[in-house]
């Protein structure tokens, strides 16, 4: 009898998304994914995001939850006061939640889609992977997926997704358009 391996992948959002479902569909695994970004402000961001995520996995038959209520105060908990490290913080409440999920619903690993990112500090969501693993006895699934990174928003460009224009939190979406 062939057991078949499952994967929840952390998804923050459809671009990112879409070649990395597949890529863990590839070696057999069962892939579901997991909605969970209290880091992305305001809320109608959040919706926004999330909508286009909806969409996305009905398109491509991925099963998807969505973690109830939007975790904005837990976020900031977090965060205030330690803003150079914001994003370690933020992968860590993330990625905890996620792994936690995959334990409950008996998943044998968890992964995120942080990893195709160019954008992302890739070095530390590595490493608050494998810390979260360790803690929570779930298996973390790493791969550098950033050569990916365009194949997959080019995966997406027919379905007329809506797409971010920063990271997700308010400090973000400052430094982005300060930049302008
Ligand atoms: S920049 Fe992105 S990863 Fe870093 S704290 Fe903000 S939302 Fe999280």
């Amino acid at each position: 009898m062939v057991v078949m391996k499952s994967v929840l992948i952390h998804v923050c959002c459809a671009h990112c998304a879409a070649y990395t479902a597949g890529y863990w569909r590839e070696p057999g695994y069962d892939v579901s994914a997991f909605w969970y970004n209290p880091n992305i402000h305001p809320y109608a961001e959040h919706r926004h995001r999330l909508a286009a995520m909806k969409s996305l996995a009905q398109e491509i038959d991925l099963p998807l939850m969505v973690a109830g209520g939007y975790d904005l105060t837990e976020y900031f908990h977090r965060v205030v006061g330690h803003e150079a490290e914001r994003c370690r913080y933020c992968f860590q409440l993330r990625l905890s939640r996620t792994a936690e999920t995959a334990r409950r619903n008996g998943f044998n690993a968890f992964t995120t889609t942080l990893l195709i990112s160019p954008h992302q500090k890739h070095e530390l969501v590595r490493e608050v992977g494998d810390e979260v693993a360790q803690e929570k006895g779930v298996a973390f699934l790493y791969a550098d997926l950033r050569k990916r990174y365009s194949e997959s928003r080019h995966m997406t460009k027919g379905l007329n997704l809506y797409r971010q224009q920063y990271c997700g939190c308010l400090y973000s979406e400052r430094e982005r358009y300060a930049e302008e």
